[in-house]
């Protein structure tokens, strides 16, 4: 399988390396418009040794090397990637992409769904959006452990995670390295918006349950550090914010039948915070899963976006979210 990255930053790079170490994918582009990266070997930029492909800011790589699919790790946001999607998709190519909003668009973007659904199709292709979260513990995973449910009432689930891992783009969007000042402001001008996903999470589980949901409450809080915490692109001062304390209620009518938690910070553990993903459904039986420490977000990220490429590359055509593919698994351990 021939793969393009687009999109050579934390997450990306991960993506690229997996593909290199591979047995039956091969890399044969990347695109990234970071002056640091352009021009140089993937494979010296990763600590490979040369590898014979070069990071470049053309969408022509598209085009000039025709793979099979495309993963796209450059932005959050279904306006930013859709123009990425529908160049890859008439070139041909399936695409995954990272960007939080495609995980589950079809609520939150109908138009822009209807149309990336129409162009797979015409195409013949697949587009999926996938990730740790969303994309897999706050909606896949949940959705999954409900198969042993005969009747659903509620579900609340919570992930304490570490976002030391990521890039400055999640840094960003979720205002650390800001004072509580700058946080506010940002939360009121919109370019700080906490854990982007929960209104595409809270769709996907919906729409898995028949669920109609009526009502979406999110409410969004600064960490704020005690302690320095530093990471290779943020530093926080003891006052400023390590983080976002994010959380959303999905209701139908007046029962709050969905609670998400997802505290998200740098380096957790220096105010003896742990990290976790808690999952409790409530009905017929009661499940109470607990996986201590987190599901690491960014190996975890890399890691799906890897795992999903055999299974989208054989999926129907069409604009697909995970609960619509077989179940993910590890691809890379594979012996045969
Ligand atoms: P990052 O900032 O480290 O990397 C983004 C890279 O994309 C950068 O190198 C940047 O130069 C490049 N880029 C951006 N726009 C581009 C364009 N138009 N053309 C070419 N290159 C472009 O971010 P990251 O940590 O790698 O994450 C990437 C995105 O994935 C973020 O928006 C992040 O929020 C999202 N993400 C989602 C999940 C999930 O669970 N769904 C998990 C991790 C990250």
């Amino acid at each position: 399988m021939r793969i393009v990255t687009w999109g050579f930053g934390a997450m990306g790079r991960g993506i690229a390396k997996n593909v290199i170490e591979s047995k039956f994918m091969k890399l044969v582009g990347v695109i990234d418009k970071n002056p640091e990266f352009i021009g140089k070997d993937v494979g010296e930029l990763l600590g490979l040794g040369n590898y014979g492909v070069r990071v470049r800011d053309s969408i022509d790589v598209i085009e000039e090397t025709n793979p099979d699919l495309v993963v796209i790790a450059t932005s959050s946001f279904v306006k930013d990637v859709l123009p990425q999607i529908e160049y890859a998709v008439k070139n041909h190519a399936n695409v995954i992409t990272i960007a939080e909003e495609m995980a589950f668009p079809f609520d939150s973007h109908p138009e822009e769904s209807f149309y990336m659904d129409s162009l797979a199709k015409r195409y013949g292709v697949t587009i999926l959006g996938t990730g740790v979260n969303p994309g897999f513990v706050l909606d896949t995973l949940i959705i999954a452990l409900t198969g042993v449910c005969t009747r659903v009432d509620k579900i609340v689930a919570k992930r304490i995670n570490d976002l030391s891992p990521f890039g400055k783009t999640v840094m960003e969007t979720q205002g650390v390295g800001t004072t509580p000042q700058q946080f506010e402001e940002g939360l009121k001008k919109g370019t700080i918006v906490g854990h982007i996903g929960f209104p595409q999470s809270i769709a996907m589980i919906a729409r898995a349950l028949g669920w109609n949901i009526t009502k979406i409450e999110e409410e969004r809080k600064p960490i704020i550090s005690n302690v320095y915490r530093e990471t290779p692109v943020v530093k926080v001062e003891p006052g400023m914010v390590a983080g976002c304390n994010h959380s959303a209620k999905a209701y139908v009518g007046d029962k709050c039948v969905i609670e998400l938690y997802h505290p998200q910070q740098i380096h957790p553990h220096l105010e003896g915070v742990e990290t976790g993903d808690y999952i409790e459904i409530y009905g017929d039986i009661n499940i109470n899963l607990s996986i201590k420490p987190e599901i690491p977000g960014g190996k975890a990220t890399i890691a799906i976006a890897t795992n999903m490429i055999p299974i989208v590359m054989s999926a129907q055509p069409g604009l697909k979210c995970m609960a619509d593919l077989p179940v993910p698994r590890s691809i890379l351990s594979f012996t045969r």
